[in-house]
């Protein structure tokens, strides 16, 4: 039986994206506590009597590395849909809070954003198209799974009709225009491992520069920035490099996307995902294993065809090797919430 809106009672806010409000919900009939989503709808009400019927797959969308669905409802100008709630969190939220997640942990993560991305394409047919730290969550269960995952191609148009995405989590083809394939989501998780890993977005205006290296509060400063609709945000031109320039660059309105207050453009993003080699997972203050670095580096090549599959990525030694357990993952999700 799905879940109705009258049987929800509003516990707290969870958070906003592009389009969205989160809240943290208690289901009166079925007792427990939920997470209902609502999200903005422009369109007329055969279009989103349409959403409410795509949204209906998620029905049949049943796996451990998948959040988990329990019904969805038109809410005046919102369409409802109602989810499992994780305790601990998006990893985005996570690392954001507490600083870098620890490589292994990152590890636990990449492997069940596979499995997550292998059963809606393989069950499915489903591509993600939006695989990024704030949709991968965590419970204090100790299971890390994927939601928002692209279902109904009418909700994507509406959306897309009053927000942009900010696409910095796009892969080098689909920048170009290429169709969406599941390598497109393997360039996400990438970038998305990387990011969790370092604590910052991976992408900066001064990428290699070894004095610009990353701090360890960087994720304080990590601006929210970051994630604005497109159209809030004016490109800039391409502008030459120099230190007068780079006190400019903070002053503008670029998307402010890594700790230090660099500031990169949506524009200057795009054309530097295109233009310039691929980020690697490095830092000069830690070091990560060469099985981890290795991995990312097979989700970061900028030919999909080099680029691996989730199925030889989950059969990569930083995968099958990893020894981390759940209850490992457990206790490293509590601590993430005890820190409050
Ligand atoms: P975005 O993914 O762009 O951040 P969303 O509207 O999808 O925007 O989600 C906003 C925030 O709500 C997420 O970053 C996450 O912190 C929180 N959230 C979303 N779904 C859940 C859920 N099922 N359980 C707990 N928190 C959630
Ligand atoms: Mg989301």
């Amino acid at each position: 039986d799905l879940v109705k809106d009258e049987d929800l009672e509003i516990i707290t806010d969870l958070g906003a994206g592009n389009g969205g409000t989160v809240t943290k919900v208690w289901n009166k009939k079925r007792n427990c506590v939920m997470a209902r989503k609502l999200i903005l709808v422009d369109a007329k009400p055969s279009v989103r009597k349409q959403i409410l019927r795509e949204l209906q797959i998620m029905n049949d969308c049943n796996s451990p590395y998948i959040v988990g669905y329990y019904g969805c409802f038109p809410v005046d100008v919102h369409v409802g849909i109602v989810l499992e709630l994780m305790d601990a969190g998006s990893l985005n939220d996570i690392y954001r809070h507490i600083g870098p997640i620890p490589i292994e942990v990152v590890g636990k993560v990449a492997e069940a954003v596979l499995h997550g991305l292998m059963y809606l394409y393989d069950v499915h047919r489903i591509i993600h198209r939006d695989i990024k730290p704030s949709n991968i969550l965590a419970n204090t269960n100790g299971e890390i799974k994927i939601c928002d995952f692209g279902v109904s191609g009418e909700l994507i148009n509406s959306i897309a009709n009053t927000f942009v995405g900010t696409s910095t989590y796009m892969s080098p083809e689909r920048i170009q225009g290429a169709p969406y394939t599941i390598k497109s989501d393997v360039w996400s998780l990438g970038i998305s491992l990387i990011e969790l890993a370092l604590g910052r977005f991976p992408f900066t205006d001064s990428q290699g520069n070894e004095e610009e290296e990353e701090e360890e509060s960087d994720h304080e400063e990590f601006d929210e920035d970051a994630t604005l609709p497109l159209s809030t945000q004016r490109p800039k031109l391409p502008v030459p490099s120099s230190s007068d320039n780079k006190k400019e660059k903070r002053k503008s309105k670029g998307v402010s996307l890594a700790g230090g207050g660099h500031t990169m453009s949506i524009l200057d993003l795009l054309q530097h995902i295109v233009n310039e080699p691929a980020p690697k997972l490095v830092s000069k203050r830690r070091t990560y294993p060469v099985e981890a670095t290795t991995f990312v580096q097979d989700c970061l090549y900028k030919d999909p065809n080099d680029r691996k599959s989730p199925q030889e990525l989950l059969a990569s030694d930083w995968i099958s090797k990893s020894k981390v357990t759940q209850d490992d993952l457990k206790t490293w999700a509590l601590s993430t919430i005890q820190k409050d």
